[in-house]
């Protein structure tokens, strides 16, 4: 059997998909090519693409009025991107960006380059919530409390904090906030297909592909299609929406090899019953962590649990000198890549998609062990 790999990204692959793209390595479906050796604007790789999109309209239930693209640069390169095709578009130059983890406050200073990105929340110190102090990073600035500019361009968040393991998914109505008409980005690299998208609330989303929804490569960029048209000069034209929705995302080659992979990923995703069945897997193998972290004296997550992500799971031991000891043993027992995110230390189980209950059962049983031999 394959060890359990809890990777925060590169992440797991279902096995079915590698042993699948595998069989078909030398030869696509009788094509006598390998899917990366073929002309992108060829009718096999038309086929491939246009089924992936389809197959993740299919599982996000993306409205019509939006578009599906496939870019590069993965969400990093997007951090710029998005600013470079969305800030001017009303004038001001404004953006406002919530701040809860390491990715948004990098998103955050990587629009500064491009305009009047401002901090309009953040979690960077602590807070009190029902009486409890929370550390910094470990919970999710209220809505009521973003400070929003009415002629911002746009409102950016990330709703997976894949490092402090902090998920948000109650999108306020901006319009209710005093931001009527200024659309809400959502990097959602972490957790993408992982449970439904409220389409109602959020103009664009985003996802580097490597850590739920394939290799990495592709981003995928799902936009309103009222937003694409407004780059500034400065814009690359391989990454100026215009240009890659005009062309189907084939301005340029595109992450081939990237798409048919993440294609395959839809595909068995559709298989186990779409977004909807792999959300009620994830709700239980999320459940089943956090119920033990919390039961156990020896283990913790700090995360305030209205926010704590399905996906990404920190914890500590309470005794941190027995770090790398745990560490070492999880490996031998075949479990690989526990070890927690240096800004944050301990530990972190990332238990996306592709991860089987019984992988977590799997952790649980051994820190159930190791805590017996050394609590
Ligand atoms: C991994 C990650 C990124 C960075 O992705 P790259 O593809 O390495 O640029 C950005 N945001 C979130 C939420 C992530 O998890």
């Amino acid at each position: 059997m394959r060890p359990w790999n809890f990777s925060a990204g590169p992440s797991a692959m279902p096995l079915q998909v590698l042993e699948h793209a595998a069989a078909e390595m030398t030869d696509w479906q009788g094509s006598g090519m390998s899917v990366m050796e073929m002309s992108h604007r060829g009718k096999e790789f038309m086929k491939i693409r246009d089924e992936a999109e389809a197959d993740l309209r299919t599982l996000l239930a993306i409205p019509d009025d939006y578009a599906v693209l496939f870019m590069q640069g993965g969400a990093t390169g997007e951090n710029a991107i998005l600013p470079m095709n969305l800030i001017g578009r009303k004038g001001s130059g404004k953006a406002d960006y919530v701040v809860s983890g390491s990715w948004s406050d990098k998103s955050a200073k990587e629009a500064r380059r491009y305009g009047d990105a401002a901090v309009a929340a953040t979690s960077a110190g602590e807070t009190v919530i029902d009486g409890v102090v929370q550390p910094p990073l470990t919970w999710f600035p209220a809505p009521e409390q973003w400070q929003l500019r009415s002629d911002a361009a746009y409102v950016h968040l990330c709703s997976n904090e894949t490092i402090g393991g902090v998920e948000f998914v109650q999108w306020p109505d901006l319009a209710a906030l005093g931001a009527p008409g200024v659309p809400l980005v959502v990097d959602a690299s972490s957790h993408i297909l992982s449970r439904p998208i409220d389409f109602s609330k959020a103009a664009v989303v985003y996802a580097g592909a490597q850590k739920n929804a394939g290799p990495a490569g592709v981003t995928l960029v799902i936009i309103r299609r009222d937003l694409v048209g407004h780059a500034l000069p400065i814009c690359p034209s391989a990454f100026d929406f215009t240009n890659v929705l005009a062309n189907d995302s084939m301005y340029n080659t595109p992450p081939t090899y990237a798409i048919y992979i993440a294609g395959l990923v839809f595909k068995w995703l559709l298989g186990k019953g779409g977004v909807a069945a792999i959300e009620q897997e994830n709700i239980r193998k999320a459940s089943a962590l956090y119920d033990y972290i919390d039961a156990s004296g020896f283990y913790q997550n700090r995360v305030h649990p209205s926010v704590r992500s399905r996906m990404n799971v920190p914890f500590f031991l309470a005794n941190e000198s027995l770090n790398a000891t745990f560490l070492a043993q999880a490996d031998a027992a075949g479990l690989l890549q526990l070890k927690g995110h240096k800004s944050v230390g301990g530990m972190r189980a990332s238990i996306y998609n592709a991860m089987p209950f019984d992988g977590v059962q799997a952790l649980i049983t051994f820190m159930k062990e190791f805590e017996r031999r050394h609590g």
